[in-house]
C-alpha cells in the first residue's frame, strides 16, 4: 500500500492523464522521459546548485519559541517565504525549465492566476534565456497588476484571456490551446500538483526537497527524522505534496492540510473542493472540483488569491479520500487572524495562502503535548497581501 503515483499515473480514485488526441505523444514523450532525467547526474547537479546559489537554499527550518508556548507544542517554520522571489513556487519552475531543455524544448508557456506562478517562470526564463508566454485570465491581469509589471520587466509576454470568467480556469483553458498548436517545440510549465499525469507527479518531486530537508532538519534538532504533525496549506498542492513527500507512506507523521474555506463551507463563496466538490476532470486530471450538476465549474472564493483554484491536484484528493490526511476548512477570519499573531509573535509576515496553516494550531492545540514536534510549511511571504492586510486590521 503507497500513497504514491501507481503506473497508470492515479491516485487511487484520482489522477491520470485526460488530455486531446494532438497532445498524446508530447505527453507521452515526457512520462517516458522526466524520470530518467530528473534522476540522472547531471540535471541534479545543475538543479541542486541552482536551489543552492540562486534560490537560497536549505530554506531555514525555524524553531517559533512564544508560538510554541501559546499552542503548547515544539512549533518548527519551515520557511519558504526566505526562498528567491518570495514562495515554493520556485522550486517547481527551476526544475521544468532544466527539464524542457534537456528535453530540446525552445519555448515556454505558462498560466497564472494571482500572478505568482507567472512571476516564477518569467524569472527562470531570464535565466535561462527562453522566450515565455504567460496565460492570464483579463480580470486577474486588472486585479494583480504588479505581478504583470513584474513578469514583463522580466522578458515575459502576459496575454490577457478574455473568455469565460476571465479567471484562472480561462487562463489554463487558452494555455491548453496553445500547447496543442505547437506540441513539438513548446513546454508547459505547470505550477501546482495538478493537469495530467505525469504533472502532478514530477511537481511533487521537484517540491520534494523540502521534506528531504525537513528530514535533516528534524534529526538535527530533535534527534529523530520524522515530526509528528507535518502541517500545510493545499490550493493545488504543491507545497503540502513538497512537505510530505518523504513522509508519504510513515504513519508516525500525522498530515494536517488547510484549504481554502472563503466565507464557510456552508456559502457559496468558498474554496473547500475536498470538502464540498464532487469528482470531475478539470486540467486533464481526474480530481474533486467545485462544479454544478451539469458539470460547469463554479467559480471558487477565498481571500487568499493562490488558494481559490476550483479543485485540488489528485495526490491530496485521495489522502482526504483515504482519511492518511486530515483536512479542514479555514475561513478568511481565520487566516487574518493567523497572519496578524505570527507577524506579532514571531516577526515574520507571511503569506495569505501560509496564513491557512497557521490558522489549524488553535484547532489542533488540544491533541498536542510540549513534547509534540509539529512542523509547518510557510509557504510564502506577505508582501504581496499587504493591501489586504491593511484593509483588514484587527
Ligand atoms: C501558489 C501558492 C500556494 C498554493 O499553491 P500550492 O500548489 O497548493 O502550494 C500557497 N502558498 C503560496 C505562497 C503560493 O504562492
Amino acid at each position: 500500500m503507497t500513497y504514491q503515483v501507481d503506473e497508470n499515473g492515479y491516485y487511487g480514485n484520482y489522477g491520470g492523464a485526460y488530455i486531446p488526441e494532438i497532445l498524446y505523444k508530447t505527453v507521452e514523450d515526457l512520462k517516458r522521459q522526466y524520470l530518467d532525467i530528473i534522476e540522472s547526474n547531471e540535471f541534479k547537479q545543475e538543479y541542486h546548485q541552482l536551489l543552492r546559489d540562486y534560490v537560497g537554499r536549505p530554506s531555514p527550518l525555524y524553531y517559533a519559541r512564544r508560538m510554541s508556548e501559546k499552542y503548547g507544542c515544539k512549533l518548527y517554520l519551515k520557511r519558504e517565504d526566505l526562498n528567491h522571489t518570495g514562495a515554493h513556487k520556485i522550486n517547481n519552475a527551476i526544475g521544468q525549465i532544466l527539464l524542457a531543455k534537456k528535453m530540446g524544448k525552445t519555448r515556454i508557456i505558462a498560466e497564472t492566476g494571482a500572478g505568482q506562478h507567472g512571476v516564477a517562470t518569467a524569472t527562470v526564463c531570464a535565466l535561462m534565456n527562453m522566450p515565455c508566454r504567460v496565460y492570464m485570465g483579463a480580470l486577474d491581469v486588472e486585479r494583480q497588476h504588479v505581478n504583470v509589471e513584474r513578469m514583463k520587466m522580466l522578458g515575459a509576454e502576459v496575454f490577457p484571456v478574455q473568455s469565460g470568467n476571465k479567471t484562472l480556469k480561462d487562463a489554463t483553458n487558452e494555455a491548453i490551446r496553445d500547447w496543442c498548436c505547437h506540441p513539438a517545440d513548446t513546454f508547459y510549465i505547470i505550477g501546482s500538483t495538478v493537469g495530467p499525469h505525469p504533472y502532478p507527479d514530477m511537481v511533487a518531486r521537484l517540491q520534494s526537497v523540502i521534506s528531504e530537508e525537513i528530514k535533516w532538519q528534524v534529526q538535527e534538532k530533535e534527534g529523530r527524522d520524522y515530526p509528528d504533525y507535518l502541517i500545510a496549506c493545499v490550493g493545488g498542492g504543491s507545497n503540502a505534496a513538497g512537505t510530505i513527500y518523504h513522509y508519504i507512506d510513515d504513519d508516525r507523521a500525522k498530515i494536517v492540510l488547510a484549504e481554502a474555506g472563503g466565507l464557510g463551507i456552508e456559502t457559496p463563496m468558498t474554496a473547500a473542493s475536498m470538502q464540498i466538490g464532487t469528482i470531475g476532470i478539470l486540467h486533464g486530471s481526474r480530481i474533486k472540483l467545485m462544479q454544478t450538476e451539469d458539470g460547469q465549474i463554479i467559480e471558487p472564493y477565498s481571500i487568499s488569491a493562490g488558494l481559490d483554484y476550483p479543485g485540488t491536484g489528485p495526490i491530496h484528493c485521495n489522502l482526504f479520500e483515504t482519511g492518511r490526511a486530515q483536512v479542514l476548512a479555514i475561513n478568511d477570519d481565520e487566516a487574518l487572524q493567523a497572519a496578524f499573531e505570527l507577524t506579532r509573535m514571531e516577526g515574520i509576515i507571511p503569506a495569505l495562502e501560509s496564513s491557512h496553516a497557521l490558522a489549524l494550531l488553535p484547532k489542533l492545540k488540544d491533541q498536542f503535548t510540549p513534547d509534540t514536534v509539529v512542523v509547518l510549511t510557510v509557504s510564502g511571504r506577505g508582501d504581496k497581501d499587504l493591501d489586504t492586510y491593511l484593509s483588514h486590521k484587527p
